[in-house]
């Protein structure tokens, strides 16, 4: 018989996904008393859904480029055939071990791992339905942390061959002419996925001017370049007005008439927080359009001692934001005092072929905010680095400075610049001037030194490159 059961925690942590588990697993290290509820499976949309299978196929996808870069090497490859579902299962392995790996990690952190369906029923109470009934888990703090779901467009309804990124992580064939709608970090992963993989068209349809329009611009341009080299088409600044799908395809019209045929359509328009009817309103937090307005230095919604994390508060939807502030929260309900997080320090990294990688303020972002005449910027184009070469990849790193001031932004397009990331973070978030920069030796031949190198031309003293 159903039991009803009543528990008492330093915090409760609604969802187990990067947000929730990251602040779970820090408050328990700080010998705190943490619930964490989840209702699917621990690790949440990176582990399951999104980061690890997407980066798993681009694994794939990079592998099967070998053959046609084998031809200049003088190797003579060939790619005879893709085995999707053993493809598939190396994806579904991949995040296999990290999941038992993460289940491992949090029971020896004794959080009470709660499984189960739950809503915010009190100011300091979640109450989930469990499989053996209900639990009222009380908290001197809570943290919402419930992550997103993919959004579709009216008229669009998901399903049969519209696919959101779940679905289209489990496709059992390599589509051969899919339609990709939305240039975002989403579309055009999969988008160069399957291109590598053999389909035979691929289309993105973006209603903006530019692919990763949130990108400064000089990225998304090169981005657009090089898509269109690997023969990925799009269609900018016209949104979509109706899809269609049969059982043998789709139909995608847009608003200025043009017609677009293909055999599945990815749809990639966003990710919507997942809020709705979690008892957050009826708590009294402050929301908009469903996303958690939680105070942007604590975290801290309007209700004293509720606070939320991830996916659910405006901003960036990226894992390693979730990670962050899960431990920010997680000290300072441990009465820690930690460094508030800055939005624009966060690394955004998109792992299309090219890869796209950047911290910081664009070149438009820092001429808003310091004014035209009081911003510098210089790009580095990596034909002149040597490991670039080898690699045989084309893109820039572009830094941009406030004049006499420190670099405020780095934009990185080229193979392999999600590896350079961890510098240009560093850079941004510690305030380095391209002087200092330029004096820290970068190993020899790296693309690092194509950091040092765009640093060195920015402090005037440029070594391999034109001034
Ligand atoms: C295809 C794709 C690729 C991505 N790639 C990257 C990438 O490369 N790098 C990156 O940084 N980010 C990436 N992201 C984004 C990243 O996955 C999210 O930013 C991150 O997962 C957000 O963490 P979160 O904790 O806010 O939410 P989630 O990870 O969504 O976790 C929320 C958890 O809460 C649980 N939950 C929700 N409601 C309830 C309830 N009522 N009761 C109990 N449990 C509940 C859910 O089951 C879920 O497990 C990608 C996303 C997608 C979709």
């Amino acid at each position: 018989m159903a039991e009803s059961t009543t528990d008492q925690f330093d915090v409760v942590i609604l969802g187990g996904g990067s947000g929730g588990y990251a602040a779970a697993l820090r408050g328990a290290q700080l010998g705190q008393r943490i619930a964490l509820v989840e209702k699917d499976k621990l690790g949440g949309t990176c582990l399951h859904r999104g980061c690890v299978p997407t980066k798993a196929l681009l694994h794939v996808a990079e592998v099967a480029e070998a053959p046609s870069e084998g031809k200049d090497l003088g190797l003579d490859l060939s790619l005879n055939s893709i085995d999707v579902e053993k493809m598939l299962s190396f994806k579904d392995k991949t995040i296999s071990r990290l999941y038992k790996g993460l289940q491992g990690l949090v029971k020896s952190r004794k959080v009470e791992y709660v499984e189960g369906f739950g809503r915010l029923t009190g100011k300091n109470t979640v109450t989930v339905e469990t499989e053996n009934g209900t639990r009222e888990l009380h908290g001197k703090n809570i943290i919402l942390a419930s992550g997103s779901f993919s959004k579709t467009i009216p008229g669009i309804e998901l399903g049969g061959r519209f696919l959101d990124s779940e679905a289209a992580l489990q496709l059992p064939v390599v589509p051969k002419n899919p339609i990709v709608l939305g240039g975002g970090v989403i579309g055009v992963e999969f988008a160069s996925v399957w291109k590598s993989l053999g389909a035979e068209s691929v289309t993105i349809i973006e209603g903006l001017p530019h692919l990763a329009a949130n990108e400064d611009e000089a990225l998304s341009k090169a981005l657009e370049r090089a898509f269109k080299k690997r023969g990925i088409t799009f269609s900018l600044g016209v949104f979509t007005e109706k899809a269609e799908q049969s059982e043998d395809g789709v139909k995608v019209t847009l608003a200025d008439g043009t017609v677009y045929e293909g055999d599945y359509l990815l749809v990639a328009v966003g990710r919507g927080p997942n809020t709705k009817d979690l008892g957050y309103e009826q708590q009294g937090i402050e929301m908009d359009r469903g996303f958690v307005l939680a105070n942007k230095e604590t975290l801290e919604t309007n209700v004293p001692g509720i606070y939320a994390v991830g996916d659910i508060v405006p901003g960036l939807q990226l894992a390693h934001r979730g990670f962050q502030q899960g431990i920010f929260v997680a000290e300072r309900i441990a009465g820690q005092d930690p460094a508030p997080i800055v939005e624009s320090g966060i690394p955004r990294i998109t792992y299309c072929e090219p890869q796209l990688g950047s911290v910081g303020l664009t070149e438009k972002q820092a001429k808003e905010q310091f004014g035209d005449d009081s911003v510098e910027t210089y790009e580095y184009n990596l034909g002149g680095n040597g490991k670039s070469q080898i690699l045989g990849t084309t893109g820039f790193i572009k830094l941009v400075r406030e004049k006499n001031g420190p670099i405020v932004g780095v934009h990185m397009i080229g193979a392999r610049m999600s590896e350079l990331m961890g510098e240009a973070q560093l850079i941004v978030n510690w305030e380095a001037y391209p002087e200092d920069v330029a004096s820290l030796i970068h190993g020899h031949p790296s693309q690092h030194e194509a950091m040092g190198e765009a640093a060195l031309a920015l402090a005037g003293k440029p070594l391999h490159a034109h001034a």
